[in-house]
């Protein structure tokens, strides 16, 4: 059976030094089950599990039938979390290797909820249903939004019990990542010592950035491109109203995707103070907050390169400060690109910022919803609805519409490529989830996931999806569950 699936694993950062890793093994479970596969995902990267029997499939996803030239182990990080530097380490996780795609992709196949590693600490390794599916639809539907991000292959449940505020349904999801190399590993490496840095630095450049091999300044221009992800990023969150929910250092991935789907939720009535993690009290990582949140973290992440830099302290804070000071200046090139987009501005002129905000400020004021009005807006046609009688509104249609000029058509197309139909509403998701836990019934979350991997078709059969909450006051999401 593993023969048909199509694996081939290698496990490079296995042979890193040791001091970033720690073999681990899956622990046994009871009775696996699967609860879903990602069989589009498995056709994309030359996997195919349609010839793996029920149980099978179960056995592989739980981690009780390992593929053959996979080496599983838990690597070290170290992390800022909420500002406070931790040692941390892949608590309930477990990378299995690197599956090579026929198109010459190098991913990483990591379980997460597998039991414990050496770096559990109290924890017990596990993760319930509902937050792993959780992770499955949201980040598949940042994939169907074109935002960079780590997969969901499969989800299944372990049969065992595990313990929360209650006792919850176990189950392991299986994560597809360009990488699960993250800032906190660099904090970590730094922290260990020389050798161990320069081996991650080396190991991530020739995997992540190969181009930057043999540039003049290669640490320098690594932290640059990083910054210039990282930028790309938050500006693509920004344009889908995302909100991440737990930006901390460990959760910020080198490669530039968006990983580790925790208390993260999409935005309904536009607000930058928006938060819905339960923890996050002070704010800290709300809406309008995180492009900040990114440059403080790669502050984080420049602090790591600079023995490697220059060898010349001041020479290399000078170096490493000018990149970080670019920073702003690359995220607001990318977020203005992307609004134009969203408006169908395809010239640039000097009052378009001004023109952006102004909506976005009538919006705070509406409480209009993020994504509705600009799909509204792409409709073509002054948009129907009690909210857009509001003589504010209608100012600024008045001098959009002059400035988009006379041909509007391709205008509207654009829009209608930047502005999704369908996000995956929070209240459809814990819909979606309760029915899975509580009842075992997979059909709302099918068809959820049918609404947002395409989140730019208009699909008349779906059309509930596109509905905020009537009321979403007190919303919370949660970490480690
Ligand atoms: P997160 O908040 O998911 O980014 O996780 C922060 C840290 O806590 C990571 O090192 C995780 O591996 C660890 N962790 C979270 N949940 C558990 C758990 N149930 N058992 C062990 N470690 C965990
Ligand atoms: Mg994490
Ligand atoms: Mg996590």
């Amino acid at each position: 059976e593993h023969e048909a699936a199509g694996w081939r694993f290698d496990n490079t950062y296995a042979r890193l030094l040791e001091t970033l890793f720690s073999p681990a093994e899956p622990a046994e479970v009871r009775g696996p089950q699967v609860a879903i596969l990602n069989h589009a995902l498995a056709h994309e990267l030359g996997l195919d599990f349609r010839a793996l029997s029920a149980e099978g499939a179960a056995a592989v996803f739980a981690g009780q039938d390992l593929p053959p030239g996979s080496q599983p182990i838990a690597q070290a990080y170290a992390g800022h979390q909420y500002g406070g530097f931790t040692v941390l380490g892949d608590g309930r996780a477990i990378l299995l290797g690197e599956h090579r795609t026929p198109s010459g992709q190098r991913v990483d196949i990591q379980f997460k909820g597998s039991g414990r590693t050496r770096f559990s600490r109290g924890g017990d390794g596990r993760a319930a249903l509902g937050p792993m599916l959780r992770e499955y639809v949201i980040s598949e539907a940042m994939a169907g939004l074109g935002v960079p991000t780590t997969r969901s292959l499969a989800v299944v449940t372990t049969g065992e019990a595990v313990h929360r505020t209650g006792t919850r349904k176990g189950a392991v999801l299986t994560r597809v990542a360009a990488s699960h190399i993250r800032v906190g590993t660099f904090e970590y490496a730094a922290r260990r010592d020389p050798e161990a840095l320069r081996a991650l630095t080396d190991y991530t450049i020739a995997r992540h950035y190969p181009e930057l091999a043999d540039a003049p300044q290669k640490y320098l221009s690594f932290l640059r491109v990083v910054s210039d992800r990282q930028a790309a990023l938050v500006a693509r969150w920004q344009l889908m109203g995302f909100v991440h929910g737990v930006m901390n250092t460990d959760n910020v991935a080198i490669s530039g995707e968006t990983i580790d789907y925790g208390p993260c939720a999409f935005m309904n009535a536009y607000d930058p103070a928006t938060v819905f993690s339960s923890i996050d009290s002070g704010g800290r990582y709300a809406y309008g907050n995180q492009p900040n949140i990114v440059h403080w973290n790669l502050a984080r992440f420049a602090e790591t390169l600079l023995a490697l830099i220059d060898s010349d302290p001041e020479r290399s804070v000078a170096a490493a400060t000018e990149v970080l000071n670019e920073f702003p200046g690359r995220f607001g090139a990318y977020w203005l690109a992307g609004m134009r987009k969203k408006l169908g501005l395809t010239t640039e002129r000097d009052g378009d910022l001004e023109l952006i905000q102004s909506l976005l400020e009538w919006m705070l004021k509406a409480r209009a919803d993020f994504t509705n009005t600009f799909r509204d807006l792409s409709a073509g046609g002054p948009p129907a609805g009690e909210t857009y009688r509001d003589a504010d509104f209608r100012a600024w249609y008045a001098r959009w519409q002059e400035r988009l000029g006379p041909t509007k058509a391709p205008a509207y197309e654009l829009m209608r490529s930047a502005n999704p139909v369908t996000i995956p509403r929070n209240h459809r998701v814990e819909e979606a989830l309760s029915a899975a836990e509580e009842r075992g019934d997979l059909a709302p979350l099918h068809r959820l996931l049918e609404a947002v991997v395409s989140p730019y078709l208009e699909r008349a059969d779906l059309v509930e999806y596109r509905e905020p909450p009537a009321d979403e006051r007190g919303y919370r999401t949660y970490c480690g569950t």
